[in-house]
């Protein structure tokens, strides 16, 4: 869109006219990193001595996402170097704020959250990234867990139509991807969305369609080569999904099925809608799939009210279903949702016990996962160079483990086979073997 309206693309700050600083909230203090960024983005202008292109002394800022949602007019009351605040459904409207801005408006905001509102349509050219491509297919979330921002942030879930997913996913094959990944906060509940607001968008041929047609449809009519989908979420997933999957070799062997706890109890209060033996059943639904499937998930220790009992049925959770990557969350609250409103009663230092108490037993459990790789052999993307040694290529596994080897002959944005050779905490090693695939 910008490129519509002239702009270019600079990798100098100093240079840019416009900055646009996207958030993420899901994290406490998002607000203030953003007026930090701010104003170390000023000093580097400051000290490059520059002008930007148009000539003025500092670029024009705007902040987008969930902090541009959340706070809305309380950015321009902290920073008056803040001239645009566009929400987490205004992007498309980008160019009217931008025309304001233009016309000579000090300060222009969007934040209007809707329903019906309409998904970007990006043309596949227009891309940034070379190898791996992301396509949105819901937007938005309707499960209100108690701890969570997202339906504050991002409003209620809507589909986006299947026959634009399916044609985007066709024209990045086209276009030579290796790789797509298919995004939403619950890709679960796909097309689900219009059931509890009277408001179908997910519509084939009259009919609702499911995640797990959807993915079928994508798999078989894309003719990309490998396939991802984040998020799932326990109570919406189902044995048709695996199904699906072992039917197409283009669909990769990951899951990620987010617990946040083991103990029933927490589980109610997160209001997540499943139990710990409803999700240990999904669990064991995709452990006996004759792929060999790798499944990662999230937990949240230290949640208002957790008993050391609650906290020792997260452990046998995290034991139990042995995952392969398990990203382990201290408890915070965000404004607005509903566990902000019970006491925060675990003292920090608990929350840091448990937390590391976790992470030690997912670091253990995950020596083993990872370790049963030596001597296979693995397909991987090679997606660029390693960052830690310049004479090493990186890239990612089917089963989204990161995988570094050696350079042999130039395979940027291949899909290679790689000889494990060597386990680290949070990746493997290994040599290229023969041909690209
Ligand atoms: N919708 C996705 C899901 O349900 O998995 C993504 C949600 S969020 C972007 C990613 C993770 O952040 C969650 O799965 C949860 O573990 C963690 N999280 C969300 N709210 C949190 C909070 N208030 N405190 C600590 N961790 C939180």
């Amino acid at each position: 869109m910008l490129s519509d309206l002239g702009y270019t693309q600079t990798s100098v700050v100093g240079e840019a006219d416009l900055v646009l600083l996207n958030t993420c909230m899901v994290r406490e203090k998002a607000a203030r990193k953003v007026y930090a960024r701010i104003n170390e983005i000023k000093n580097e202008v400051r000290k490059g001595g520059s002008k930007t292109k148009a000539g003025a002394d500092s670029p024009v800022f705007g902040v987008m996402g969930c902090v541009a949602q959340a706070e809305a007019d309380r950015l321009f009351e902290r920073s008056r170097d803040i001239k645009m605040v566009m929400g987490t459904q205004a992007i498309p409207r980008l160019p009217a704020l931008m025309e304001q801005l233009e016309k000579g408006f000090d300060r222009v905001i969007d934040v209007r959250l809707s329903k019906e509102s309409e998904f970007l349509e990006l043309d596949a050219g227009s891309r940034q990234t070379k190898h791996i491509a992301y396509i949105t297919i819901t937007e938005g979330c309707n499960k209100f867990c108690s701890f969570c921002i997202v339906p504050f942030t991002r409003g209620r879930e809507r589909s986006r139509p299947a026959d634009r997913i399916v044609g985007e996913a066709r024209a990045l094959g086209e276009q030579g991807y290796q790789e797509i990944h298919l995004l939403g906060q619950n890709v679960n509940s796909y097309g689900l969305s219009g059931r509890y607001h009277g408001n179908l968008t997910s519509v084939e041929d009259g009919i609702e369609i499911t995640f797990a047609k959807l993915l079928d449809r994508v798999a078989a009519e894309s003719g990309v080569p490998r396939i991802k989908f984040t998020t799932s979420y326990p109570r919406d997933f189902d044995e048709e999904i695996v199904r699906v999957m072992e039917t197409h070799e283009n669909l990769c062997e990951w899951i990620h099925l987010p617990a946040q706890a083991g103990s029933d109890r927490v589980l109610r209060a997160m209001r997540r809608g499943y139990t710990r033996s409803e999700y240990i059943e999904k669990i064991e639904a995709i452990k006996r799939s004759k792929k060999d499937i790798a499944i990662t998930g999230d937990m949240i220790v230290g949640f208002p009210g957790e008993t050391d009992d609650d906290f020792n049925e997260t452990m046998s959770l995290i034991a139990e279903v042995e995952y392969d990557g398990l990203y382990i969350f201290k408890y915070s609250p965000r404004p607005r949702t509903p566990a902000a409103a019970y006491a925060d009663s675990i003292p920090e230092e608990l929350k840091t016990e448990r937390f590391l108490r976790a992470q030690e037993l997912q670091d253990r459990i995950q020596k083993r996962r990872y370790e049963r790789y030596l001597g296979r052999t693995v397909e991987a993307l090679v997606e660029g160079r390693s960052s830690r040694s310049s004479s090493d290529y990186t890239g990612h596994t089917r089963c989204n483990k990161v995988v570094n080897f050696p350079i042999g002959a130039d395979a940027l944005g291949k899909l290679v086979s790689v000889n494990i050779t060597g386990v680290k905490s949070h990746s493997l090693y290994g040599e290229m073997a023969g041909d690209c695939f």
